[in-house]
């Protein structure tokens, strides 16, 4: 007997449990689409929630590309003043 979080309360109960015993919605262990993990609290939740039900986190299973993107962008910088430093055009100096 597996133990899975309420998907309305994130009460740990039993996957067979018919309803849950904090909140009483029914089929409390299965989820609306694939179980997901909140990136915020890190508590199960379906894929498709558009809203953590546990920490009210706004798209808990998107992963934010904006991260990435920034440090992308930081290490085409650091490139680019490399090459300036070492052997560019304006290493030269007076
Ligand atoms: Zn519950
Ligand atoms: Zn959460």
């Amino acid at each position: 007997m597996a133990l899975k979080p309420c998907r309305e309360c994130g009460k740990q109960v039993s996957t067979e449990a018919a309803t849950c015993p904090k909140c009483g919605v029914s089929s409390p262990a299965q989820y609306a689409g694939a179980l997901a993990e909140c990136r915020k609290c890190g508590k199960g939740i379906g894929s498709r929630e558009k809203q953590c039900p546990h920490c009210g986190r706004k798209d808990p299973t998107q992963v934010s590309n904006v991260g990435c993107a920034i440090q992308s962008i930081l290490i085409v910088a650091v490139v680019l003043l490399i090459v300036r430093y070492c052997g560019g055009p304006f290493s030269g100096g007076p």
